[in-house]
């Protein structure tokens, strides 16, 4: 890996953060004048923990890193654009990902004018590190990639991802939004091997908490150092942080739910297998199933008119004629089955 002072951009290296009115204070006090806080609606009033240390304590513990290894924000989502900014120089750096992916990597890099390098995954899906590398310059600062992978539900061979993670000398994002419902580890077990990886995981999807925005990026404390200079100082607001503490506390329930949705995802899948409508049901790891249909358009828009929502996958690379199933509850399944029957 190459020195961090020569992946970051220079002026983010030489950057003095903000620095909250709290942060230089330590110690016993009990008068807090210094914010221009209300004194009263507490505690409302008060402007929350920057570095939400409470909450990443409890998600330290249980992912089994140090709270310094751990950055908070507004969704995956804000992590990504955080990436993009840490690391790439606007018309001058690049970022090589894989295709079809998430499509909110293309979007932060777009924004931020920063070339955006799509390398096709193989047509079954699978990764070739050796082909990812290729798009690689000496611009490349950043390689996403995304295991289980959406749209395509694949969990990504573990020794072509290791391949990329050890060939390459810039950063190596590995997206694991739903990385709670595939069968294999998560990659954080390996944080410590590998100072150029970060790890993101999200509680939108196996916690159920998409409306409450909360994502999780991991990675070495000297990493982290640079999320916590650029990101807005108050990113995690106080109901999100006690919330997300509260549902932790919880975790029997998101198993509980994993499992029964991994079982209906076995069933949807077993379901779909044997329909004459559906020409390929790709394989998963995730909390949805790609399949391949004749007219994706048709059957997307056959069942939009009868109130079942999927994804249209139709015009993205590799996946012509798919649409992306989410699993859902037992009952939302069978009037899925149903209307997919009627076509
Ligand atoms: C859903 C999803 C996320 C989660 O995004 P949030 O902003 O945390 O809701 C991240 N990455 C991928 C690949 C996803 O599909």
């Amino acid at each position: 890996m190459k020195k961090l002072q020569e992946l970051v951009r220079p002026n983010i290296f030489v950057l003095k953060p903000y620095s909250c009115a709290r942060n230089e204070f330590t110690g016993e006090a009990s008068v807090f004048l210094d914010a221009n806080e209300n004194p009263l609606n507490g505690p409302y009033n008060r402007y929350p923990d920057p570095l939400q240390l409470e909450l990443k304590a409890k998600i330290a513990k249980m992912k089994g890193v140090k709270v310094e290894q751990i950055m908070l924000g507004n969704g995956s989502d804000e992590p990504i654009d955080l990436i993009v900014r840490i690391f790439c120089e606007p018309k001058e750096d690049n970022i090589v990902a894989i295709a079809p992916s998430y499509g909110m990597y293309e979007v932060c890099a777009d924004v931020n004018n920063v070339e955006y390098r799509k390398v096709l995954l193989n047509e079954d899906f699978t990764l070739d590190a050796d082909k990812l590398l290729a798009a690689v310059d000496k611009n490349t600062k950043v390689i996403f990639i995304c295991s289980p992978n959406n749209p395509t539900g694949n969990l990504l061979n573990r020794k072509e991802m290791l391949k990329v993670v050890n060939g390459f000398d810039g950063i190596v994002v590995i997206d694991e939004a739903y990385i709670d419902f595939a069968s294999e580890q998560s990659w954080l077990s390996e944080l410590n091997q590998h100072p150029n990886l970060i790890v993101l995981q999200t509680f939108s999807k196996a916690w159920g908490l998409a409306a409450v925005r909360c994502g999780m990026a991991f990675a070495s404390e000297e990493i982290m150092e640079y999320f916590n200079k650029v990101k807005y100082p108050y990113n995690i607001n106080l109901l999100t942080q006690q919330f997300v503490n509260e549902q932790i506390s919880q975790e029997a329930r998101k198993q509980e739910w994993v499992k029964m949705l991994l079982a209906q995802r076995d069933r949807l899948a077993k379901e779909f297998s044997s329909m004459p409508l559906i020409k390929k049901v790709y394989p998963t790891d995730a909390n949805f199933i790609l399949v391949k249909v004749d007219d994706a358009n048709a059957a997307y828009k056959y069942l939009m008119e009868k109130g079942v929502i999927v994804r249209n996958r139709n015009s993205v690379s590799l996946c012509g004629g798919c649409l992306r199933i989410t699993v859902g509850t037992a009952e939302e399944n069978d009037e899925l089955l149903a209307r997919l029957k009627e076509i």
